[in-house]
């Protein structure tokens, strides 16, 4: 996702993966609604050809109507993660990004600058890669995140959980998990015949080092915790991971950055890990891109770990109040239940599925009060000036700022930025964009679809030249 970024910042970058092919293992089953919007956002969602949406959800076992928030269903379900990286592969090498496998990094040195990094192949050739930033997207062990000497404090495993991916069988269905005596289940369908089955056992301790459990380990487990007996399906994959979490206590270090798991690990609960790692990566693209093109403002680049480091601190919360409400004894049931009277309240439903789907992030952009500042351009359909349709979305395609001019006049006052904003002339024409754009007259979305300025109606040049001037620097004629 990065690669691709900051391709479309016009940036060059190589990427360095250690695989030499990629891993077909599914992972990560779906993305947030958030995530599904940063997508669609980029133009990206016909590519993964179509996906179940996820109306019902939960928090730690409760159950949530994600309609109830607008966009919250739009979340993804059955999409392998193996999809999502061949779709995102192929998008940034049609952008240019130089993808390289098979190269594992084994060392980096930082330069005045730029960074030297050090790479070799599997049969034991060496390069060497320069650049101006390196960024460890290198997963929760990540090798630049420890070379840079960034601390990962956090907490230890304190639960494990097994599964295995099988086919062949039939299995019943739990897509937000289900509390059993003796622990939790959880299945996900893939296929006519092809199930993940996901399950903690409390009699199991964790260990230090996490061990593969066997297939037929798993299978007997599932049977003593259900009573159904998948032994004679076939184990495609099998696996454990735990609750372990953690996160670096900086994104940025001089020309070192991080993102997704190589900043943040925890309870893959509510499938926000890797849909916190493309947000991270939208997030800093084009920052990045803006610092090595040379006209980022001030403090643009370390606004990444500003905005970005909050969100990841929130997510390991999340999860971690998701796995005690979900996964511990029946002591916790009197919390359940105060939890269950509290989800009665509307607001409390909201703030939850807010929360679990990454629609309610909200940056501090600057000065002003509208309800839009800092939270994500929602999906609209706007119309042009010759009464073309223009989806908001679409807009965003290219990476680049956005404003939105409601105003009909061709004054709005971005021309000096027009080799970074795009200015848009637009009118409401139906109910729900009449009803989000009231009283506004223009609007600065910044690349990654956040909303960075809003000016109301008679006033609407009130701060933009400000604003212009925060998120995309001094005008390049000046
Ligand atoms: C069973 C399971 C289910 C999950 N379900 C969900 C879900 O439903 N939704 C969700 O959002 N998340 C889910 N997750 C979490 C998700 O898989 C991770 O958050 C995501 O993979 C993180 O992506 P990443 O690119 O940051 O790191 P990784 O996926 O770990 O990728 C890091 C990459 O870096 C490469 N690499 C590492 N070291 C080096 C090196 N030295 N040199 C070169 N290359 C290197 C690795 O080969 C790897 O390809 C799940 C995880 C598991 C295990």
């Amino acid at each position: 996702m990065l690669a691709g970024e900051l391709r479309l910042g016009g940036v060059d970058c190589v990427v360095l993966e250690r695989e030499a092919v990629p891993v077909d293992q599914s992972r990560a089953l779906g993305f947030t609604a958030r995530t599904i919007e940063v997508f669609d956002q980029r133009g990206l969602l016909p590519r993964f050809g179509g996906f179940g949406t996820i109306d019902m959800g939960h928090f730690g076992g409760v159950g949530l109507d994600y309609r109830e928030v607008e966009g919250g269903s739009y979340g993804a379900k059955a999409v392998p993660q193996s999809l999502t990286v061949a779709v995102l592969e192929k998008w940034a090498e049609e952008l240019g990004a130089r993808i390289r496998r098979g190269w594992e990094v084994t060392e980096f040195t930082e330069e005045d600058k730029g960074v030297v990094v050090e790479a070799r192949s599997a049969e034991g050739a060496q390069v060497r890669v320069r650049g101006a930033f390196v960024v460890g997207c290198d997963g929760g062990r990540s090798l630049v995140r420890k070379r840079a000497g960034v601390e990962f404090p956090g907490s230890d495993a304190g639960v494990e959980m097994s599964f295995a991916e099988v086919e062949g069988v039939r299995v019943r269905p739990r897509p937000n998990g289900e509390r059993v005596a003796g622990g939790m289940v959880l299945c996900f369908q893939q296929g006519p015949e092809r199930f993940r089955v996901t399950y903690y056992d409390r009699a199991a301790v964790p260990q230090r080092e996490v061990v593969r459990p066997s297939f037929e380990e798993v299978a007997e487990a599932w049977l003593r915790l259900t009573g159904e007996d998948i032994s004679a399906g076939r184990p495609l994959w099998v696996g454990r991971f735990t609750d372990a979490s953690r996160q670096a206590v900086t994104y940025r270090r001089g020309r070192v950055l991080l993102a997704g798991d190589a900043a943040h690990v925890h309870l893959p609960i509510g499938g926000q890990g890797m849909s916190a790692g493309v947000q991270d990566a939208v997030n800093l693209g084009w920052k990045l891109a803006a610092e090595v093109q040379g006209w980022a403002p001030g403090g643009l680049l370390d606004s990444y770990h500003e905005e970005r480091h909050p969100v990841g601190a929130r997510v390991l919360t999340n999860t971690l109040a998701q796995r005690t409400l979900y996964l511990s004894d029946d002591a916790m049931d009197p919390m359940r239940e105060v939890f269950e009277e509290l989800t009665a309240y509307e607001e409390v439903r909201t703030h939850l599925i807010g929360m679990v789907t990454g629609l309610d992030i909200r940056y501090e952009v600057g000065p002003g009060d509208h309800p839009l500042l800092g939270r994500r351009l929602p999906a609209r359909q706007l119309t042009g000036p010759d009464g073309t349709p223009v989806e908001a979305f679409t807009l965003l395609h290219r990476a680049r700022g956005v404003l939105l001019d409601f105003t009909g006049s061709t004054a709005t006052g971005g021309a000096d930025w027009a080799d970074r904003v795009d200015t848009v002339a637009v009118r409401c024409t139906d109910t729900a964009a009449r009803e989000l754009f009231a009283g506004v007259g223009a609007v600065l979305v910044r690349p990654d679809g956040y909303v960075a300025w809003v000016g109301r109606e008679g006033e609407p040049l009130e701060g933009l030249t400000e604003a212009l001037a925060r998120w995309f620097g001094v005008p390049a004629a000046a």
